[in-house]
């Protein structure tokens, strides 16, 4: 099929090059660059080439506002077919009651579905009050009300710097400003989460809504716990599994570490761990189905057909053995490659994972993220600086890098690949020094030996030509 494909890839870069030469040699140059480096970015991956294919169809051109059945355009009766499918793909696959594909990305799912929270738990209870059946029958008054009551709501997510995601209350985010909000963090000694003390922020807070879920936090969460927190409070549980959704999808995560049976909401992008297109799903509790369906327009415009069939060939990928297979050798490789750098005397947050993210903390290597993150890519590994809890060198320099393994996993890299891998950043990180200036060691400049970025090119290239990315496909 590939082969197939391959041809077919080549006829229409040939069509975009009678157009705009320059985004086909563009595109050309991606797949070259993808394939010629290692990439440990913890959010990305390889969507397969039938998820790719999906997402270049004339879907592209329908305008589909409003849900299955109950469209405010006409002629959608193929982008029914669409969104229902992908629906029930991700009810099935997540045991979820009720499934939204419409999302534009990971952010637009976790606006929608506060807005979703909201409207369930502030906007309805206040037009029955007032006595009207939507908010355009509304008096000046009882408007202003509901207006007030909607800004004092209150939110309560884990911090950026422990691992969360800006739409977890960051107040530079929209999901800062739209609450009141409070952060929880992680145990300064063990790096973990710390159950008790998030208890009790959560009595002395009192949230509406908890959010579960992170970007950079390397070990397991217990949904079951953080069920009985939300339910100490009466609080709603959201959880956002954009990361670790695959790990779901594959039955890594199971009983207590499955979110969806304990959370009322659960908000995911479907191109991560879950190996999908760039886009965003919603799963929730049917008691909140009509508030998530609203969504569009609430929140989206018109939602993107050909992306929601996309994502619906990527979710029938995920329903496989092989993707659960995928899915464990993902944690595998994460702990192979926690292993590799501890031994090389790396540090890293928590000591370890059992999850697909590594957080090494580079200043025991006497760098800031910046400059670990800029020599590695200098010598074609590409991994990204992240803060770790309490990070003395801000946000902007860091003093962490992510690591993930979804991507190099999908190429089929091995335990032992890792442990190589895990070789090659030690040796790199070892060898690169901070640029000092007037005595002072620089944060953000850095001095790599001759030859160094080079030679770990080349190893990089024995490895990369071992699992090739796309076999067959030929630009
Ligand atoms: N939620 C989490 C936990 C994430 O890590 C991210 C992206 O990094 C998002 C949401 C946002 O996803 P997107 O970039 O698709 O808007």
């Amino acid at each position: 099929m590939t082969e197939a494909l391959s041809g077919a890839y080549q006829t229409l870069l040939a069509a975009i090059e009678a157009v705009e030469p320059r985004i086909a040699q563009a595109t050309r140059d991606e797949l070259k660059d993808q394939r010629a480096s290692l990439k440990l970015i913890a959010s990305e991956n390889y969507a397969s080439l039938p998820v790719l294919a999906t997402m270049g169809t004339w879907f592209s051109d329908k305008y589909a506002e409003g849900t299955v059945g109950h469209r405010f355009y006409a002629g959608c009766q193929n982008v029914d077919t669409v969104e229902a499918v992908a629906a029930e793909h991700a009810r099935e696959l997540f045991g979820a009651d009720y499934a939204y594909a419409q999302p534009h990305s990971g952010i637009y799912a976790n606006v929608t579905a506060y807005w979703a929270i909201l409207a369930h738990h502030i906007e309805m209870p206040a037009l029955k009050e007032f006595g009207a059946k939507n908010v355009s029958e509304l008096s000046e008054a009882d408007w202003e009300t509901l207006r007030a009551r909607f800004g004092n709501q209150r939110l309560l997510g884990m911090s950026l710097d422990a691992g969360g995601h800006l739409t977890h209350g960051f107040r530079p985010n929209i999901s800062g400003k739209m609450f009141h909000q409070r952060s929880y963090g992680t145990d300064p000694s063990t790096g973990l989460l710390d159950y008790d003390a998030l208890a009790k922020q959560a009595a002395e807070f009192k949230p509406l809504i908890i959010v579960a879920g992170y970007s950079a936090y390397p070990r397991r969460v217990n949904f079951a716990k953080m069920r009985e927190i939300a339910d100490s409070v009466g609080a709603v549980l959201m959880v956002d599994m954009a990361h670790f959704a695959g790990l779901v999808a594959g039955k890594v995560f199971q009983g207590d570490e499955d979110p969806v049976p304990f959370a009322d909401v659960v908000t995911t992008t479907t191109h991560k761990s879950l190996r999908g297109p760039r886009g965003g799903l919603i799963l929730a509790k049917q008691d909140y189905a009509s508030d998530v369906d609203r969504g569009c327009p609430m929140v989206l415009g018109g939602p993107l057909p050909h992306v929601m069939a996309a994502k619906a060939v990527a979710l029938a990928e995920a329903k496989t053995e092989a993707f659960q297979d995928y899915a464990h050798r993902v944690v595998d490789n994460a702990r192979a490659l926690a292993e590799g750098l501890m031994k090389r005397g790396g540090k890293l947050v928590t000591d370890g994972t059992d999850n697909h993210i590594v957080l090494l903390d580079v200043t025991s290597f006497g760098l800031t993220g910046r400059q670990a993150e800029s020599a590695l890519l200098d010598a074609g590994i590409v991994a990204n600086r992240n803060s770790v809890p309490n990070d003395p060198n801000g946000a902007w320099y860091t003093s962490g890098v992510r690591l993930g393994t979804p991507a190099l996993t999908t190429r089929g890299f091995t335990t032992s690949d890792m442990d190589e891998v895990a070789a090659m950043i030690t040796d790199v990180l070892k060898a690169t020094e901070p640029t000092v200036k007037d005595g002072k060691p620089g944060k953000a400049k850095y001095e790599m030996p001759a030859g160094l970025a080079q030679g770990t090119q080349e190893r990089a290239g024995k490895l990369l030509d071992s699992h090739p990315l796309y076999p067959g496909l030929e630009l």
